[in-house]
């Protein structure tokens, strides 16, 4: 967890910045020389007195929109959908209709990784409940059937990721059921054996994918904790200067490196 090691962002953007960065610091993030340009550059845009959403406004949409996630929007996630076949047969219209919901209920700081459809509950060709609307984001599994004729349930249920026990897949001749065991109960989402075994490949990238994002929280995101962290560093080094390890010298090096970053 090295202090040096610490990747950074682009609060705007989303990709690495490298040493031509700029701080944010009321949003105590970075900005990359490219958006900062693309907001008018470091002579009209004040980066002590502005924070990244006063940012996001000075950059022209059509700029900004090409950072959206595709999987932000309903038409995205139904396009998604679409190339992987992943709609269990139903049409464009049932598919944007429960991922405007999805959409409609993600959380700011929420990142969808995949999404799909499927039968809900799928016990045999008559007995199951329907096709329902999923997503795996960033903090849960989001479920949507809005058909309330089928159910009696609310239309959106989430279940979050660290209430999911267990996840696992059967393949049949020519169906592929995932299995969600839960904290809250069992459901399970049937679909064709092919897109069944993509999506639960999907799925298993994605959970992976998250829990490398928690455990390198530290390094790779800029927050409150850093200045905890800036700190600690300091009186590591100040110990390894009066323990005789640093000279002076390193010690100031450091000492600024830490200062400046
Ligand atoms: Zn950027």
């Amino acid at each position: 967890m090295g202090f040096f090691d610490l990747k950074a962002v682009c609060g705007v953007c989303g990709k690495e910045v490298g040493w031509n960065r700029f701080k944010i610091k009321r949003s105590n993030a970075w900005i990359c020389s490219e958006c900062l340009k693309k907001a008018g550059g470091a002579m009209s845009v004040d980066v002590s007195k502005v924070t990244i959403e006063d940012i996001k406004q000075m950059i022209p949409l059509d700029e900004l929109e090409q950072y959206r996630d595709p999987l932000s929007t309903a038409e995205g996630m139904y396009q998604y959908c679409n190339d992987n076949k992943f709609d269990s047969g139903c049409n464009k219209k049932f598919m944007l209709r429960h991922f405007k919901i999805i959409e409609d209920n993600l959380l700011d700081d929420e990142k969808v990784y995949v999404t799909f459809v499927g039968v809900h509950n799928y016990v045999s060709a008559t007995k199951h409940d329907g096709n329902y609307a999923y997503a795996i984001t960033s903090k849960r599994i989001i479920i949507v059937q809005e058909d309330i004729d089928i159910i009696e349930e609310e239309t959106l249920q989430s279940i979050s990721l660290e209430d999911i026990n267990n996840i696992t897949l059967k393949l049949g001749m020519v169906l592929g059921t995932i299995t969600v065991d839960t904290i809250k109960g069992i459901f399970n989402i049937t679909s064709d054996k092919t897109a069944v075994k993509l999506i639960n490949s999907r799925i298993n990238e994605a959970i992976n994918e998250i829990n490398n994002d928690n455990s390198d929280n530290d390094n790779e995101r800029l927050g409150s904790d850093t200045v905890v962290s800036v700190a600690d560093e300091l009186i590591k080094f100040k110990e390894l200067l009066d323990m005789g390890v640093l000279t002076q010298e390193e010690f100031d090096a450091k000492k600024e490196q830490l200062l400046n970053l």
